[in-house]
């Protein structure tokens, strides 16, 4: 059947300005650790510091921020923030080697698992690159570790550190993605059973009254025609008395079936007013364009022609139908059309039942 509910998705994503702030933090970190760090370092590595901080590492935060203005930016976050955050690393671990070398200085090796706790968790970096990242990462220290020896005897418990502490931190990534995938979809879920009927998977009452305050209010800015049907099944107390509710329910929704294949338009209103009454609102038709509607809904039950002979029923299903058009111009309230399509339901009710009547004002 034609669903009348277009799913929403959520996204565990950052906004633009989040990001622009978490760079602008990161730089204070890179900068504020530069302290520390000197007050550490032997003087003569000062200059390959520098160069690894304010050479490598800034200027590529900087990069970063300036990809922030790229129209395409967010869409290709999750690559940009991997390039970045690892060109960082191996930036740091450029030092660590040129510390080695140059004065077998040890540069500390925490700080590798504070640029993959800030990717992962601060920027969000999603778990496929994430599994990515920590593996490059950790091959990177291993080179360190076991390559240039750098750690000597600390070796293994520093890469033990760096491992663990990485897979740690992806396992991490995958429960709070897990967990954000099941939120998003119960709120998909609850949304839908706060805009859609139960029964038939149309608009309620609900969404119909706030869809349709929407359109008026366009209205009063774009002028269009609107049109107001309401359609209730005839003798529909008689059905249920006489065949069950389970029956009965079977009748309302292959009504709202029926107008959906009417009304296909995906601006159509189509909703559940209430038992076995529903509403269409459409828009931008004429009277003839209406009339040929209301003979389709009419005509759907003759052809259906399922049996109803019980109480002052005729032979089969049937429904009557009330609708007013109100014209392009025209100034009229919701309530006013509404009130109108159902007083032209209440005469077709009084005319014999299975026909439509329009509201006619005298103009
Ligand atoms: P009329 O031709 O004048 O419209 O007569 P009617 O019997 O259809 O009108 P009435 O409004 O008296 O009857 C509506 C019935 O719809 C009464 C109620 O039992 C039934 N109804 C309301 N909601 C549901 C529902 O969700 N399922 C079923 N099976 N019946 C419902
Ligand atoms: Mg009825
Ligand atoms: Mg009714």
């Amino acid at each position: 059947m034609n669903l009348h509910y277009q799913q929403t998705t959520n996204q565990n994503s950052l906004s633009l300005k989040a990001i622009r702030l978490l760079i602008v933090l990161g730089i204070i970190l890179i900068v504020t650790f530069m302290f520390a760090d000197i007050a550490l370092l032997p003087k003569n590595l000062i200059s390959e510091y520098a160069i690894s901080r304010l050479g490598m590492q800034v200027p590529l935060c900087i990069l970063f921020l300036a990809g922030t203005f790229h129209p395409l930016f967010l869409k290709n976050y999750q690559k940009a923030l991997f390039l970045i955050m690892l060109a960082i690393v191996y930036a740091n671990y450029w030092l660590i080697i040129i510390s080695w070398q140059q004065a077998q200085f040890i540069f500390p090796y925490e700080g590798t698992l504070l640029y993959t706790l800030f990717t992962l968790f601060i920027f969000r970096q999603s778990f496929q690159y994430a599994l990515f990242f920590t593996f490059l990462v950790v091959l990177g220290f291993s080179i360190l570790s076991f390559h240039y020896l750098i750690y000597g005897d600390h070796s293994f418990i520093n890469f033990g550190f760096v491992a663990m502490g990485s897979l740690i931190a992806l396992i991490g990534v995958k429960q709070i993605e897990t967990a954000f995938k099941k939120l998003s979809a119960a709120n998909n879920n609850l949304e839908k059973l706060n805009e859609i009927d139960y029964l038939t998977d149309i608009y309620n009452r609900r969404t119909y009254e706030s869809r349709f305050s929407e359109l008026i209010a366009l209205r009063q800015r774009t002028a269009f025609s609107l049109a107001v049907f309401i359609i209730d099944i005839d003798y529909f107390k008689d059905y249920n008395d006489g065949y069950g509710h389970i029956e009965g329910d079977k009748i309302i929704q292959l009504q709202a079936n029926n107008l959906a294949d009417v009304f296909r338009r995906n601006s159509d209103i189509i909703a559940r007013y209430g038992g076995e009454e529903f509403v269409v609102v459409t828009t931008q038709v004429d009277q003839a364009q209406c009339i040929t509607l209301a003979n389709k809904i009419i005509e759907q039950w003759t052809s259906a022609n399922i049996t109803h002979n019980k109480g002052s029923a005729g032979t089969y299903v049937t429904c009557s139908i009330g609708f007013y058009l109100a014209g392009i111009d025209q100034e009229i309230t919701k309530n006013q059309i509404v009130k109108y399509a159902d007083d032209a339901l209440y005469q077709a009710k009084r005319s014999g039942r299975n026909c439509f009547i329009e509201y006619k004002t005298s103009k």
